[in-house]
C-alpha cells in the first residue's frame, strides 16, 4: 500500500477492474451529485461498468445534469468489483445495505475532517474545496480533459461547496481547476441559468417566515433559525426548500456560530456553520454527526424548543472552553 499516494491506487484499481458501484452521502448536496456524475463520465470514458446509487431522492433542481437520470434508489445487481464512496465521512452516511452486496474492495474519497477511514483505499483530504475537486484531479491524472459533462459537474460540485468561492477553503488550486473548465469552453451564462433560477414562490415564502424567526443567544455570538414542519405545511415546502436559510445568520454582525433546527418526523436535524478558527465540527460530533471545520451538522432527539435549548448550551459550554 502506498498510504502517502492514494490517488495512484485509486487510479490503479479504476483502470484494472471492470465493475463499480458509485454511492454518495443521503439528502445529496451540490457536491455528492456533482462528484457522482464526475467519476460517473471517468468511467464510461474507460468503458467500465457503472451503477449509480443513492438512497434519498435527487432534488430537482440537479436534474439539468443528464447523468441523474442514471442514479438508482435501489439496487437489483449486488456484485461488483469495486465500491466508490464519495463525500461522506463514515459509510452509514450513504444508507448502503453494504452487508447485502458483494465487492473486493471500498475506495472512499472524501474532505470531510470527521471521516473514519472506512474504505480499503482511503483519499481524505479536508483541505480540498469539495469531492469534485478530486476526481478532476483523477481526471488530469489519466489525461482526460475537464470539459462537457464531466466539466459540467465538477464546476457544480466546486460552486456548491465553496459558497460560489467565498469560503476559506477556495484555494488558489480550486481555481486552478475552474480557469482549466474555462478555458475549455464552459459557458457560465448557461450554467448559471440553470443552477441557480430554480426558485419557488413558496420557498420565497418560507425563506420569510425563517428570517422573521431569527434569534440571537449568547450576547449576540450565536444565531438560530427554527424551523417546525407547521412552517414547512403553511407554505407549502418541502426540507429541500430549507437550503441556504443559515446564511441569513452568517452575515449578522458579531455572530459566530449560525444554527438552523429543522423538525423531521422523529428528530431535530442540526446545521451548524461558523468562521476562522471556530471549529462546529467539535460541536456537531457531540451531536450525532460531523462535517467541516466551518459547516457541519447533525441530529438531536428531543421536542423542537428543548432541542433549541440544549443546542445554546453545547454552543455556550463549546465558546467558553475555546475563548
Ligand atoms: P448541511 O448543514 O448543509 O446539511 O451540512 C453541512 C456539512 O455538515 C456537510 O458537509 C455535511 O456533510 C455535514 N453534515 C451534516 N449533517 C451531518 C450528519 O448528520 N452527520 C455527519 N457526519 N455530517 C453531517
Ligand atoms: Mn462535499
Amino acid at each position: 500500500m502506498h498510504k502517502d499516494k492514494p490517488i495512484e491506487e485509486i487510479i490503479k484499481n479504476i483502470e484494472d477492474k471492470n465493475s463499480f458501484l458509485v454511492v454518495a452521502h443521503e439528502n445529496p448536496d451540490g457536491d455528492a451529485i456533482g462528484s457522482m456524475g464526475a467519476i460517473y463520465y471517468i468511467l464510461k470514458k474507460l468503458n467500465k461498468d457503472v451503477v449509480l446509487f443513492n438512497k434519498s431522492n435527487i432534488p430537482e433542481r440537479f436534474y439539468y445534469l443528464e447523468f441523474v437520470k442514471n442514479i438508482n434508489s435501489f439496487l437489483k445487481k449486488t456484485d461488483y468489483d469495486t465500491v466508490i464512496v464519495l463525500d461522506s465521512g463514515e459509510l452509514s452516511r450513504t444508507g448502503l445495505a453494504i452487508d447485502n452486496l458483494k465487492y473486493e474492495c471500498i475506495i472512499n474519497i472524501d474532505h470531510h475532517v470527521t471521516n473514519d477511514y472506512f474504505g480499503d483505499i482511503n483519499w481524505v483530504d479536508p483541505k480540498m474545496s469539495s469531492v469534485g475537486e478530486m476526481i478532476a484531479y483523477i481526471a488530469k491524472e489519466i489525461n482526460i480533459e475537464l470539459k462537457d459533462k464531466l466539466a459540467e459537474c465538477i464546476y457544480t460540485s466546486i460552486v456548491s461547496d465553496t459558497g460560489s468561492f467565498t469560503f476559506s477553503n477556495t484555494r488558489p488550486a480550486t481555481l486552478r481547476i475552474v480557469i482549466e473548465i474555462l478555458e475549455n469552453g464552459f459557458d457560465l451564462d448557461d450554467f448559471n441559468r440553470k443552477y441557480q433560477r430554480y426558485w419557488t414562490l413558496n420557498k420565497v415564502h418560507l425563506h420569510g417566515l425563517s428570517m422573521q424567526n431569527a434569534k440571537l443567544y449568547l450576547d449576540g455570538q450565536l444565531g438560530i433559525i427554527s424551523i417546525s414542519k407547521d412552517m414547512l405545511e403553511r407554505t407549502s415546502t418541502t426540507k429541500e426548500d430549507c437550503e441556504g436559510i443559515i446564511n441569513y445568520l452568517r452575515v449578522i454582525k458579531g455572530v459566530k456560530v449560525a444554527a438552523t433546527l429543522r423538525e423531521d418526523d422523529d428528530r431535530v436535524k442540526v446545521s451548524l456553520r461558523s468562521y476562522g478558527e471556530v471549529d462546529v465540527s467539535n460541536i456537531a460530533k457531540g451531536l450525532n454527526g460531523g462535517g467541516h471545520k466551518n459547516a457541519a451538522g447533525g441530529s438531536i432527539f428531543l421536542p423542537l424548543q428543548q432541542a433549541e435549548k440544549f443546542l445554546v448550551n453545547k454552543v455556550e459550554e463549546f465558546l467558553l472552553e475555546n475563548s
